[in-house]
């Protein structure tokens, strides 16, 4: 009995040593994130409403993914150590002023839809998709599994994008500039630093989850990357990209909404805003980014934006603003350095 609970032990504790390899922690991710966040703040829509509504859309999908993870559901990553501060009042959605067509997030406490994404939203239910499968990422633990780098580098390029107002500190730069043999890997590992084929497939099933589970329409979770394939985003064969193309993904979504069980019927609640307030907080937003000052430091914050990687609604692995905008921010990296 003894040897056997010793060799159950010796067991849990490789497996723990498995789970861990390559993977940062969560309190560092966060912490990174926070750093990233930094730098992104001044393109951070500060209006309450628009602020207000977006939180109540997130915070009725944490609720759910709360209730998920109670009962033990998600991937094994979600469970490989404590979940709690997924589901704590720290979390944010943001909305940031960016005509880049794009929702991304950091890992930690933040998630960001950018403004062109939600203009291009025809109804609430694109938009819960799109910060369903945000969290997802979250969920999943999808930049702790080897974003460890990934994100560092970009808190490179966020010290480029403030150029002047250290995000970091001198001790946190030095290490950033030290991973990987200096800032020229760094502007390609921004490249690479989107989720993975299998990150993005498992954000969509699991964002549909709670999203179905928070009220929105099954039928309607496709329908965003319907518009990107309409708006002629989906070029790039499967093959070559390593990332889903948005039409499997179309189709995926419409498996997951016939394999639903017939309680989910009873799941559909009314949207957070009707589409005439919808529409409403759509024009607030286009108006709102128009009296956003435009200074420098905005500019800096926008173009860290547009250097994100875009794989939550693109299989296009590099657009050219993006690489541009990488570019110049290793650059300004580097003479701040
Ligand atoms: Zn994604």
């Amino acid at each position: 009995m003894r040897l056997k609970s010793a060799l159950r032990m010796v067991l849990a504790v490789s497996l723990l040593a498995v789970l861990s390899v390559g993977c940062a922690s969560d309190r560092k991710v966060i912490d990174q994130a926070d750093q990233v966040h930094g730098s992104l703040e001044k393109a951070v829509i500060k209006d309450e409403v628009l602020a207000n509504y977006l939180q109540e859309v997130g915070d009725r999908i944490i609720e759910q993914a709360a209730k998920m993870s109670a009962d033990g559901k998600g991937p094994s990553k979600h469970f490989a150590t404590d979940n709690t501060w997924m589901f704590g009042e720290e979390m944010r959605f943001h909305f940031v002023n960016s005509k880049t067509l794009n929702a991304f997030t950091t890992g930690g406490e933040h998630m960001y839809i950018y403004t062109e994404l939600f203009l291009n939203c025809k109804s609430e239910d694109e938009l819960a998709a799109v910060v369903a499968h945000e969290f997802a990422h979250i969920y999943g633990r999808h930049v702790q599994k080897g974003m460890d780098n990934r994100l560092k580098v970009l808190a490179i390029a966020a010290g480029g994008a403030v150029a002047g107002a250290a995000v970091g500190g001198k001790d946190n730069w030095a290490e950033g500039a030290a991973i990987g043999g200096g800032l020229g890997l760094a502007g390609g590992s921004l490249l690479n630093m989107g989720f993975t084929r299998q990150d993005e497939a498992e954000a969509d099933k699991y964002g549909f989850r709670f999203y179905v589970r928070a009220g929105w329409d099954p039928e309607r979770f496709g329908d965003f990357f319907q518009s990107m394939i309409d708006k002629g985003y989906d070029k790039t064969p499967a093959i070559v990209s390593d990332h889903p193309t948005l039409r499997s993904r179309v189709e995926k979504a419409r498996e997951y909404a016939a394999e639903l069980p017939p309680e989910a019927a009873d799941w559909r609640r009314e949207p957070v805003a009707s589409a005439a307030r919808f529409r409403d907080l759509q024009a607030r937003a286009v108006q709102v980014g128009k009296n956003t000052p435009n200074d420098r430091s905005l500019e800096n914050s926008r173009e860290l934006l547009q250097a994100l990687p875009r794989s939550c609604v693109s299989p296009i692995p590099a657009f050219e603003d993006q690489v541009a905008a990488q570019q110049d921010l290793v650059k300004k990296a580097s003479e701040k350095k």
